[in-house]
């Protein structure tokens, strides 16, 4: 995505990594190969590779800048980290860190941090490794937790609730030392930050104590859903919920809830596993709800 300018705000994307993912069938259980088939005409080719019929997907942070804020939303795999559960994000060295200088960034430049959940692949740049220890990457943020998340993932016992997903310890070596530095503020539902400039709302349902932000910007809102949806494909089939998710039912229903709320409407849906280009709008075409990325509106 390049940058996306509204008045005295800007919105970068730093990419972690992207390109053919999962089978639909595979996240998503409850799809059918012809339920798959109905959705190509819009999928294609910015969320659905045309001739492996795998899902395009990525996963990056958002680096949301208006004067006085430099704003980290969700935080990647990161680098270096002990991740035996799965071989990609096992040990990783990516140049994440290169693509954030390259913006103008440096770690203490960033003022707020926000993970819309605390899974393995939302919470990694909030630590990097200094010797044999984990210590804030961003020693000047501070750093917004869900508080639901945070109470939850504290308990060892639910280190692998999610299966597949599991969370490989990343509680303990992404989270805690963040805590331990005084730098976490654990935050609600309703709830404010950045002075004011910025909201949460419950997206509870794929983690227990997921949070979307969102942010007015002149006309716009702008929304960050975190892994309300996985794939544009889940907008279209909101029942379709993922296999990682710890509630599916609650996670369709956040689905269902989010749509009628943001369709049609000045929304700018900013999501963490959408490829680059990113930004898009829930509208309504031959009487169903889709997802289309900005640049084709
Ligand atoms: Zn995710």
């Amino acid at each position: 995505m390049s940058q996306i300018r509204l008045g005295d705000l800007t919105i970068d994307r730093v990419v972690e990594g992207e390109g053919k993912a999962f089978f639909p069938g595979y996240i998503f259980p409850d799809a059918d190969d012809a339920g798959v088939a109905a959705e190509k005409h819009w999928m294609e080719p910015n969320f659905l590779d045309t001739y492996s019929g795998r899902l395009l997907q990525g996963n990056a942070t958002f680096v949301v800048r208006r004067p006085g804020m430099v704003l980290l939303v969700d935080t990647c795999v990161g680098n270096d980290k002990d991740r035996p559960s799965s071989k990609t994000w096992h040990k990783l060295s990516t140049d994440w860190m290169d693509q954030l200088n390259a913006l103008g960034v440096q770690p203490d430049d960033v003022t707020h941090v926000f993970n819309t959940h605390l899974h393995v692949d939302h919470c990694g740049w909030n630590t990097r490794l200094d010797g044999d220890r984990w210590v804030p990457t961003f020693p000047n943020a501070k750093y917004l937790f869900p508080k639901d998340e945070f109470d939850f993932w504290a308990n060892p016992a639910n280190d692998t609730v999610t299966g597949t997903g599991a969370n490989d310890g990343s509680y303990a070596d992404s989270v805690l030392p963040v805590y331990d530095a005084g730098l976490a503020r654990l935050i609600e539902a309703g709830g404010r930050g950045g002075d004011g400039a910025f909201w949460f709302e419950s997206a509870a349902g794929h983690a227990p104590g997921q949070l979307t932000l969102h942010m007015d910007a002149g006309t716009e809102q702008l929304v960050f859903t975190g892994d309300l949806f996985h794939s544009p494909l889940q907008i279209a089939r909101p029942e379709w919920s993922s296999k990682f998710d710890v509630d599916r039912s609650g996670a369709a229903d956040a689905r269902r809830q989010f749509i009628a709320k943001h369709g049609d409407a000045d929304s700018m849906i900013l999501s963490a596993h959408v490829c680059t280009p990113n930004a898009g709008r829930i509208v309504t075409e031959g009487g169903k709800s889709i997802f289309r990325l900005l640049k084709d509106l």
